[in-house]
């Protein structure tokens, strides 16, 4: 039953009862409805947009924060990219180039990584590409350390077989410069005193008074140490690498087969043995089973001057003492 309202009528000095319309009513009602629906928007509105729950005000800050920090990572690989490929450059350019390898192509040091998507779970976020991106880089890089490591690895080998190298090749002269008295006869087509015929020198004859010491010119082993008709005592070095030495018409050796040898050690002293016509030290190197001519090796203790005039003494004496 609908409620009955009444007013005051001063006029008759009585309570009248109000009539309203069905009309008026509804018009009433619509606009309680309306207004309430209009609050209702005002307050979502307000609420999800201006004011927001403490847990999203944290998580927008950590969201910022992590994207600072993709951002500074980001700035660190371009640093990082920056020295990798300074050391890239200098290791195809320099060292690789050095130690006789070929450099290592730019395709294989910056290749991707082949098969399956290894990004896919990283796809579909708000910050996809970011994160995306930056993993991208970062696999990247360390491809590139780990290559450029490797190649390290083997410049270090490299470099360690050349110092051995450097240390077994025939560098020194035989002679101590003090004891030299001349070279007698250089590499070449001599008259030989002996047999006084035309023939290959193989050699050098380094003329010295008897008992002068005679020097190992590299680091090797003694492959022989012994006497011979032709060469008298001699002793034979393998230096590796393709490098032998002879030294020959000895008055003595001190060394015997098998014993390892450092380039400036003592092995016997100058003689007349064998088939020689005064005391002097025969000596020959031998690269890869033929002599080749020993005045290119003695560039540890020649400097150029010097270099020179035995070059000059080598080419002008003939005076084969064996
Ligand atoms: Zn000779």
């Amino acid at each position: 039953m609908p409620k009955v309202k009444y007013y005051f009528d001063p006029d008759s000095v009585s309570y009248e009862e109000i009539r309203t319309s069905r009309w008026i009513r509804l018009t009433k009602g619509l606009a309680f409805v309306a207004t309430a629906a209009l609050f209702g928007l005002i307050f979502y509105l307000l609420s999800s947009s201006v004011i927001q729950t403490p847990e999203e005000i944290a998580l927008r800050r950590e969201l910022r924060f992590v994207k600072t920090q993709y951002g500074v990572l980001n700035e660190k690989m371009t640093q990082v990219e920056a020295v990798l490929s300074d050391l890239e450059e200098r290791d195809n350019n320099v060292y690789r180039t050095y130690f006789e390898v070929s450099p290592i192509p730019d395709d294989v040091r910056k290749g991707g990584f082949g098969g399956v998507n290894r990004y896919a779970p990283l796809a579909g976020f708000d910050n996809s590409q970011l994160v995306e991106s930056t993993a991208r880089r970062l696999d990247a890089i360390s491809k590139q350390m780990i290559i450029q490591s490797k190649s390290l690895d083997e410049i270090v080998s490299l470099a360690k077989n050349k110092e051995k190298m450097l240390a077994s090749l025939p560098a020194i002269q035989p002679i101590a410069k003090r004891d030299l008295i001349r070279i007698s006869s250089g590499f070449g087509m001599r008259f030989h005193p002996i047999l006084k015929i035309m023939k290959m020198h193989t050699g050098i004859d380094f003329s010295a008074r008897r008992g002068a010491p005679i020097y190992a010119t590299g680091d090797g082993v003694v492959a022989h140490a012994k006497r011979s008709p032709s060469y008298g005592n001699e002793v034979f070095i393998k230096h590796g690498f393709g490098y032998q030495t002879r030294y020959a018409h000895m008055w003595k050796y001190t060394v015997h087969k098998g014993q390892k040898i450092k380039r400036g050690d003592r092995i016997g002293y100058v003689g007349n043995t064998g088939m020689s016509t005064g005391p002097h030290l025969h000596y020959e190197v031998i690269k890869n089973g033929k002599p080749v001519d020993p005045i290119y090796f003695f560039y540890k203790d020649t400097g150029p001057e010097a270099y020179k005039k035995l070059y000059q003494q080598a080419r002008e004496n003939n005076q084969s003492l064996d």
